[in-house]
């Protein structure tokens, strides 16, 4: 096949300058692989691989009349060449036709290119008019096209601009596609009577004119992804990724798992009886929900959804002992040890007096220690077993593992929820239940969670008091190392937490050293500790413990303390550089505190300087302290792939719809999803399979 796009002798990528970051020489992988990175291996991978962007080079503008801050293309003669000398070497062209003259600036450029800009030849300039510092319309960097004569002729439709990668050329691309486009069969599987509801126009008039949007079309409307074309497009992904998440949920309904009905005063009702306080009404409904699931032959796959400090651990545990009194083994998992080692404790806390051992295994235990643990595991004498995932990992197996259940679940990655649910004996699975302190915007859980069921609790325990949340500038420091010391004068504990500097551990140590040092000089009262991440998980532990036994006064943290910590004496948390932080992350960290009946403070310490967004995010974090709509705002500022994490989540990935903005188009998947699913599966499938070919765990499973 003459198919590949960089020919033998091309294979090694130009010697360009050190910015580009190629060496000279240097091999690049081989095609298929670089094609497989973006997702191209069938031929409709190809047909649905849709520009990212168009390019309008139908029409000539004539010097005189182009405008700045638009783009445009020019037909005109080179008149002057030249390399400038600024911060490298840069080359500057002008160029003119009867209407007026132009700058054309290139500050990296190839030989070619300065060949290409002789003087005396003729060109096509595309690219962005600004007004150069000489006062003469200037584009940087133009896609240059040489021209034999005046009147050579011009495309007709709009150029489609495709995502690529390294050593593919648009033009291999454009031509890949356009053949893929032939070689598919564009048939339209979905039903009609769907596609007309909502007015959508038909799959391969679609698919042809993304790729070549017809001449005159306004190639503002294509790039922003609003015609009726575009439309269509989104449905149907939307839809496939709908059938496949469905259809995932049906084939869970045919594996089996064991019914876990509890015993009659068993564990879980001493537990329960024991208990210091009453369970809220929507920790009730949580459990009735969960137990009807457990109820069943078939896995459960819950996810209890609930603010921070709403109580799911209490919800976790009388699920967990469900399990035991049905006689089956259960394991809760965390995602860090720090938080496998509280749950831990209160779990021992709560079922130790009653007479029950839970385990404790995690990554750090020695060898021997962790070899005993395994064989309890392994022979049914440990009944409860907590810890961090290290649990799931291969050398851990259950005798009979009746519920895993996975904190932090949004942590985990949602493949990591086969392999535990995969871990267990005689042929059936665990029931699987996840928790979740981030709320998911219901949009964002019909899409990526649509084969899960939610239970959302979504009341406190009463008797909390709602945190009093300050922004203040990091030039009034000394009045908030005031307060901390007047506040741990009266046997307040505070948090105070650094930022990531730069994603590097070094730096971020730096920094939160530097504070503690700061504050045992300016409090020499109080009894200042510190926790960092790269802390050994016993120091850590140790560090944590003391903390929550009232021997330290401030804790200067990182965000190792961002998840599930539970220290209620602790009512102050300071957040220094709060701007650099998410939302959510800010709105897990105030929920540190307020957990006891002391009022609760935290202030956020911020950078004068900071950006839009970073004041947006303080403004938000400031005025409601609902995770829901936190989280709302969230999705809006980060955009809903980052937030789920959804890269590696295993539900396939949407490219082209946006569950936010298109909400509407989502809806109508649903339900599309569920009556064509009832009415012909088989063609329901096949279209989700032209979606999502390898790599989706529903269609393949
Ligand atoms: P999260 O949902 O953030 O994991 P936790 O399970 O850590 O919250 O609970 C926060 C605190 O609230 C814990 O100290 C827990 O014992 C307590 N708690 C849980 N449920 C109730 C309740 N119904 N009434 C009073 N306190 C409760
Ligand atoms: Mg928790």
């Amino acid at each position: 096949m003459a198919d590949d796009a960089t020919s033998a002798k091309k294979q090694t990528a130009p010697k360009r300058s050190r910015r580009f970051g190629y060496e000279k020489g240097q091999k690049l992988a081989p095609l298929p692989e670089r094609l497989a990175k973006l997702g191209l291996v069938r031929d409709w991978d190809f047909v649905l691989h849709l520009p990212l962007r168009y390019e309008d080079e139908t029409r000539i503008t004539s010097i005189a009349d182009v405008r700045y801050g638009e783009t445009c293309q020019i037909q005109a003669t080179v008149t002057r060449s030249e390399l400038r000398q600024s911060s490298g070497m840069q080359l500057v062209t002008q160029v003119a036709d009867s209407t007026g003259t132009l700058q054309l600036r290139h500050i990296h450029f190839y030989p070619s290119q300065r060949k290409q800009l002789a003087p005396g030849n003729l060109i096509r300039a595309y690219g962005l008019v600004r007004q150069s510092v000489g006062g003469l319309p200037e584009i940087v960097h133009p896609k240059i096209k040489a021209c034999s004569s005046t009147d050579q002729s011009l495309p007709s439709t709009l150029t489609p601009i495709y995502p690529s990668g390294e050593g593919i050329t648009q033009t291999w691309l454009r031509k890949r596609i356009d053949r893929a486009i032939l070689d598919v069969d564009l048939v339209d599987l979905v039903p009609n009577d769907i596609l007309q509801k909502l007015s959508l126009p038909s799959l391969a008039q679609s698919i042809k004119e993304l790729h070549h949007p017809l001449p005159g079309a306004d190639p503002e409307a294509y790039s922003q992804r609003q015609t009726p074309g575009w439309k269509r497009l989104k449905f149907d992904e939307l839809l496939a990724q709908q059938i496949s998440l469905r259809h995932g949920r049906k084939l869970r309904s045919t594996l089996h798992a064991k019914p876990l009905l509890g015993s009659d005063g068993g564990w879980e009702a001493r537990l329960l009886k024991s208990l210091p306080f009453e369970l809220t009404g929507a920790q009730l409904r949580a459990l009735k929900e969960i137990n009807s699931d457990l109820a069943s032959s078939h896995p459960m796959h819950r996810l209890v959804q609930g603010d921070v400090g709403c109580g799911k651990t209490i919800v976790a545990a009388l699920a967990a002992l469900r399990a035991v009194d049905s006689g089956t083994q259960a394991a809760l998992m965390a995602p860090t040890e720090l938080l496998a080692e509280q749950h831990y404790q209160k779990l021992s806390a709560w079922l130790k007096p009653l007479g029950l051992e839970v385990l404790w295994l995690s990554g750090s235990l020695k060898a021997k220690e962790k070899a005993a643990a395994q064989e309890k595991i392994r022979s049914g004498q440990a009944r409860l077993v907590v810890g961090t995932h290290a649990l799931i990992q291969d050398a851990v197996e259950f005798k009979d593992l009746g519920l895993a259940i996975v904190d932090e679940q949004h942590r985990f990655g949602v493949n990591q929820r086969l392999r535990v649910r995969s871990s267990s004996a005689e042929g059936s699975l665990a029931h699987l239940l996840t928790l979740s302190a981030t709320p998911i915007p219901r949009t964002l859980a019909m899409s990526y969670l649509a084969d899960i069921d939610i239970s959302v609790i979504d009341e406190l325990p009463p008797g909390r008091t709602p945190v009093a949340t300050k922004a203040v500038s990091l030039d009034r420091l000394a009045d908030v190392v005031a307060a901390v010391k007047n506040s741990a004068a009266q046997g307040k504990q505070c948090y105070w937490v650094c930022p990531l500097i730069e994603e590097s551990e070094k730096a971020d140590l730096t920094a939160a050293t530097m504070r503690a040092d700061f504050l045992v000089e300016s409090l020499p009262q109080a009894r200042i500790g510190l926790v960092h991440g790269t802390m050994s998980a016993e120091d850590k532990n140790a560090r944590m413990a003391a903390f929550a036994a009232g021997e330290i006064g401030v804790l200067v943290a990182t965000t190792v303390i961002e998840v599930g910590v539970d220290v209620p004496n602790a009512s102050v948390m300071i957040i220094e550089h709060a701007e650099r932080f998410g939302l959510s992350q800010l709105h897990q960290l105030r929920g540190r505190v307020g957990r006891g009946s002391a009022k609760s403070f935290c202030i956020l310490l911020f950078d004068p300087n900071l950006s839009q967004t970073g004041r947006e995010r303080l403004r938000i974090i400031r005025q409601t302290n609902d995770g829901f709509e936190i989280a709302r705002e969230d999705l809006r500022l980060r955009g809903p792939g980052e937030f789920m994490g959804a890269r590696q989540s295993g539900v396939p990935a949407l490219r082209f719809a946006d569950v936010q903005t298109d909400a509407e188009l989502l809806d109508a998947a649903r339900d599309a999803a569920a009556r064509w699913l009832a009415e012909d599966e088989a063609k329901a499938l096949k279209h989700a399979r032209r979606w999502f070919s390898g790599g989706s765990d529903y269609l393949d499973a």
